[in-house]
């Protein structure tokens, strides 16, 4: 996206807005792929759940990953609204709803889809024995998170000293263990999270296959980073190190798949935000901007995520303070921007925004999220 683009997009729809790319998430889903030739890849619909970026990555080949009633109808409702000649017989192949915990109600709910469901503890097999008897089930991991932004394993994934157990539980109730699964959490920095949890998950899988037990499916989670930064190692060198692993433990006929969502998503959209006010206070400049921490900046509270702000003017630049135009001191997007001199009515940008930001956009104070602009959509 050129600086011009945004510019006209912004004076076109107003502001504030969020451009989403649809050829960057063609082309990020194609390098993941491209990387991890065995891994079929379910996008993790929770990083960013726009109905127009399900399309695009249906149509693409992907697979999805959904951790809410809500969400699997969000997936099931596009494909099925897609002509026939793109439909096919998709449940497990094309979705696997990956939260632990399911309320009975959305149980109830998925049972006539025969869904593929994860589970960690044996009251969530009870549960879904009782109220999915038709589901196949997954056990997720707890793996090491070390080194990873967002953490996931306090509140996710059985102790692997108990998974045989849990993997024999199952089907002692009739249910079938069709896999494991783990996440090394989210905008993982540390291979070696992913070189630990394959080996863990090749211990478990062939315990369970002598216990009579064998497993089909791997499933090997998100947390693939997105490139906020120049640390961020490429997918290369982390996929490297993937296969190599996987090549090493697992049988050639073991069905791989993985739930990329920031990887898929981030790099795919921009945000632009109109300077609405400006102060000075304690000596330096203060902006507030038409967008913030309550909205399409939520990334900050929420994903531990910091962005960076740029000027589509030039000029000597200072430090200054970016704030968003809620009530709320937490409204606060960086105290430490580096930026040119801007007025009021002044525009700025936030790239690599794709990713737990509208998703998690609130109508706090009565302003309401960013519109969504999307480019190249229709192919
Ligand atoms: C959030 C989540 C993902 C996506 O994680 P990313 O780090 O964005 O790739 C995948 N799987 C599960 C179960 C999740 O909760």
């Amino acid at each position: 996206m050129t600086k011009d683009q945004l510019e006209s997009l912004a004076a076109q729809h107003g502001t504030p807005i969020v451009v989403i790319d649809h050829q960057v998430i063609r082309d990020n889903y194609q390098a993941f792929r491209r990387h991890l030739p065995k891994v079929q890849a379910y996008y993790a619909v929770k990083a960013n759940p726009e109905p127009a970026i399900v399309r695009t990555l249906y149509r693409a080949g992907a697979s999805f990953d959904v951790a809410s009633l809500p969400e699997f109808m969000l997936v099931y409702e596009n494909i099925r609204s897609l002509p026939p000649k793109e439909q096919q017989d998709f449940i497990w192949d094309k979705i696997i709803y990956a939260n632990p915990t399911k309320p009975r109600e959305t149980l109830e709910a998925l049972d006539q889809y025969k869904p593929l469901v994860t589970y960690d503890n044996l009251n969530e097999l009870h549960k879904i024995k009782r109220f999915a008897p038709h589901a196949g089930v997954v056990l997720r991991l707890r793996v090491p998170n070390t080194g990873s932004v967002v953490e996931l394993s306090s509140k996710f994934g059985c102790d692997p000293g108990e998974a045989v157990d849990l993997i024999e539980a199952a089907f002692q109730l009739d249910l079938v263990v069709e896999g494991l699964s783990f996440h090394v959490g989210s905008q993982c920095m540390n291979a070696e999270n992913f070189v630990q949890a394959l080996n863990l998950s090749s211990a478990v899988m062939q315990e369970s296959a002598q216990r009579g037990y064998p497993i089909k499916i791997l499933d090997i989670g998100g947390g693939f980073p997105a490139p906020y930064h120049r640390d961020v190692q490429p997918i290369e060198s982390l996929a490297r190190k993937i296969n190599a692993e996987i090549d090493r433990l697992f049988p050639e006929d073991i069905q791989i798949l993985a739930e990329p969502g920031r990887f898929i998503v981030a790099s795919a959209a921009t945000s632009v935000a109109k300077i609405v006010g400006k102060a000075r206070r304690e000596g330096k400049t203060c902006y507030y901007l038409d967008d913030g921490v309550y909205h399409t900046f939520s990334g900050i509270i929420f994903d531990h995520c910091q962005y960076h702000l740029r000027a589509f003017k030039d000029g000597p630049t200072g430090i200054c303070a970016v704030f968003g135009q809620t009530c709320d001191a937490l409204d606060t997007i960086s105290l430490a921007e580096e930026l040119p001199e801007l007025e009021i009515d002044d525009l700025l940008y936030a790239e690599n925004i794709g990713a737990y930001s509208s998703a998690s956009a609130t109508w706090f104070n009565g302003f309401p999220p960013a519109r969504i602009i999307h480019l190249n959509d229709q192919l």
